[in-house]
C-alpha cells in the first residue's frame, strides 16, 4: 500500500520537475471561484457558467504545469495588485456607509488616494495626504 503511494509520489515529482506547481493566490482564487460557480450552477442554469467553469479549472492546471515560472509569478503579482485595489475599494465603501453621518470620503484626482473629511456642509479645500495636491469639494 505504502509502496504504491511512494511510486505515485515519485511519478508526480518527476512530472512537476521544472514546472511552476505553486498554488499561488491567483490559482487559489480561481479554484474558489470555480467552486462558487459550480454551486451557482446547481441553482442557475446558464450557458455562461457552463463555459466559464471548465475554462477556470483548465487555466489552473495549465498554470500549475507551466514551465515559465517568471511569467506565472508576474501574473500572480499583477493579480495581487488588482486584488488589493478591489479589497481597498470595498473597505472604503463599507467605511463610507458606516460613517456617513459623520464623515465623507473623496478620491484624489491626482493619485486616486482616498481622503476622509468630517461631514461639515459647504465648500472645502482638501490636501491629499499622499501626493499633497489640493482639490475642492462641496459637501451638501
Ligand atoms: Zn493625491
Amino acid at each position: 500500500m505504502l509502496e504504491k503511494f511512494y511510486a505515485i509520489k515519485k511519478k508526480y515529482d518527476k512530472l512537476m520537475t521544472g514546472r511552476y506547481g505553486v498554488f499561488d493566490t491567483l490559482n487559489k482564487d480561481m479554484l474558489i471561484l470555480w467552486v462558487v460557480i459550480g454551486v451557482l450552477n446547481l441553482f442557475i442554469r446558464s450557458l455562461l457558467i457552463r463555459i466559464v467553469s471548465p475554462v477556470l479549472i483548465v487555466l489552473v492546471v495549465l498554470r500549475l504545469l507551466s514551465t515559465n515560472e517568471v511569467k506565472r509569478s508576474m501574473e500572480n503579482r499583477k493579480y495581487l495588485s488588482f486584488r488589493e485595489k478591489c479589497v481597498e475599494f470595498f473597505q472604503i465603501q463599507i467605511k463610507r456607509i458606516k460613517e456617513y453621518k459623520t464623515h465623507r470620503y473623496y478620491k484624489c484626482k491626482n493619485c486616486s488616494a482616498y481622503v476622509r473629511v468630517p461631514a461639515k456642509k459647504g465648500k472645502h479645500t482638501l490636501d491629499c495626504p499622499k501626493c499633497g495636491k489640493e482639490f475642492d469639494v462641496k459637501i451638501l
